[in-house]
């Protein structure tokens, strides 16, 4: 029998906010983070998990963590693993750390690090990658591991089941066209709001060259700039490439029709037009812009919101994230739901980490519940994945199913002991350097 013997939890900084990488209307100078966890067992692998931040604040969910962890059952693995459904609830219904949630945030977050760490570990155990993992599992243990909590009112335990009974049918035919096609990707690598109009162009080319059908471009700061990069990357891509727009919670619902509208109905989606909280904005939003869509959910932060986005049927693609939620537990009710209301699952991911973890779900996807590929779409950004052991690999514009064991999270120990903030060397160098002036701790 193994046991949990200590979990070791890292402030992992990237100094992207030097290049731009990543700037949007709202997140305008984001340093790549993730606080990342490595649950060490006696004996066997080890598991991983992590949270995406933007930098500062990393040091608050490297804390809560710590609680979270504090929580797990004192249990071997093998029965933790046995039992992920209670262990998600021992984490996210404990009677007094939800009161710092309930189920968002920071301690939301950190129950997600550590159920992705041991999915990580059960995959690892499993021999196989996370999406077979859960591909590979019955009906009835799929539904063990979800949390119904206060989603009665939209899908019950019974209907996942069904759902998940039907997507037994042709399995092992999509697995196989799975791993020998992979999944569509888009990319946002060429839409930041902080590049000139010649990268933006430059970039945009190169992406539909690298065989990308969907590109994404950040807006939100200045209208006439937005209609200019519209007009450029149009010019740029030709007439049948996709173009999506990303407004990162930028605007108040009562603005932002009309600032979309203006960009005129060659929008494939706008994405996060307003708070991520406000169902009923983006209901109206979706409303005054049709024919253009709204994809919302990498903010979101729990399964609730997601059932009331569909109940009021405020999106057209949901945005999924793999570490905003409690793991690969709420990801799964969020497939569920999405399958239920008949909406695409298109996964938010690039920071750092986040393509690795969060194409496991998409791949599952189409394995086993939604079964479909029609509007679906994996978001990729060339970020950052040569710090991980088992990075994604995306080719003419796909990604190739994962095969390592695992849920992609681990990454090298030296990237995670040179990039540690705010003494690891990279820090060090920066700082010594003058390239950085000063940091929050000094
Ligand atoms: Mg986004």
């Amino acid at each position: 029998m193994t046991k949990i013997i200590g979990a070791e939890i890292v402030d992992v900084r990237f100094p992207t906010s030097l290049e731009l990488d990543g700037s949007d209307a709202v997140n305008v100078d984001p340093d790549y983070s993730a606080a990342y966890l490595r649950l060490v067992t006696d004996e066997g692998p080890d598991g991983y998990g992590l949270v995406f931040t933007a930098g500062r604040g990393n040091e608050v969910v490297v804390a809560a963590i710590q609680s979270a962890v504090d929580l797990l059952p004192d249990e071997e693995v093998e029965t933790l693993l046995g039992h992920l459904g209670q262990v998600s609830k021992a984490l996210v219904h404990d009677s007094q750390f939800r009161w710092i949630g309930p189920e968002k945030g920071a301690a939301h977050m950190a129950a997600g690090a550590v159920l992705n760490a041991l999915w990580d570990l059960k995959a690892k155990q499993a021999g196989l990658p996370l999406w077979e993992l859960l591909a590979r599992m019955s009906p009835e243990e799929l539904v063990e591991v979800v949390d119904f909590t206060h989603l009665r009112d939209a899908i019950t335990e019974a209907e996942a089941l069904e759902i998940f009974t039907r997507g037994q049918d042709g399995k092992e035919e999509r697995i196989a066209a799975l791993k020998q096609h992979g999944y569509a990707a888009y990319t946002t690598s060429a839409g930041w709001l902080g590049y000139s109009d010649d990268k933006m162009v430059r970039l945009a080319k190169e992406a539909v060259a690298d065989g990308f059908t969907l590109i994404k471009l950040k807006v939100g700061a200045s209208v006439d700039d937005d209609v200019r990069r519209m007009r450029l990357a149009r010019e740029a891509v030709g007439p049948d490439i996709k173009i999506a727009i990303d407004a990162n919670q930028i605007w108040e619902v009562h603005e932002a029709s009309a600032w979309i509208n203006a960009l005129g109905h060659d929008v494939y989606w706008v994405e996060e037009p307003t708070s991520p909280d406000d169902v009923l904005g983006h209901a109206r939003i979706r409303r005054e812009i049709s024919p253009v869509r709204v994809a919302t959910g990498e903010a979101v932060q729990n399964r609730i919101i997601f059932k009331q986005l569909l109940q009021a049927e405020a999106l057209d693609f949901m945005q999924i994230d793999s570490t905003r939620v409690a793991g690969p537990n709420e990801n799964i009710a969020n497939l569920l739901l999405a399958a239920k209301f008949g909406i695409p699952v298109c996964p938010h991911a690039g920071g750092v980490g986040l393509c690795e973890l969060v194409v496991h779900f998409s791949f599952f996807d189409f394995a086993v519940v939604s079964t479909a590929l029609e509007n679906r779409v994996i978001e990729f950004v060339d970020h950052l994945h040569e710090h991980f052991v088992a990075p994604v690999t995306v080719v003419n514009g796909r990604y190739q199913a994962p095969g390592a064991p695992g849920n992609g999270a681990e990454m090298y120990a030296d990237s995670v002991s040179r990039w540690t903030y705010p003494a690891g060397a990279g820090w060090e160098e920066l700082r010594s350097s003058g390239r950085i002036t000063a940091i929050a701790s000094d």
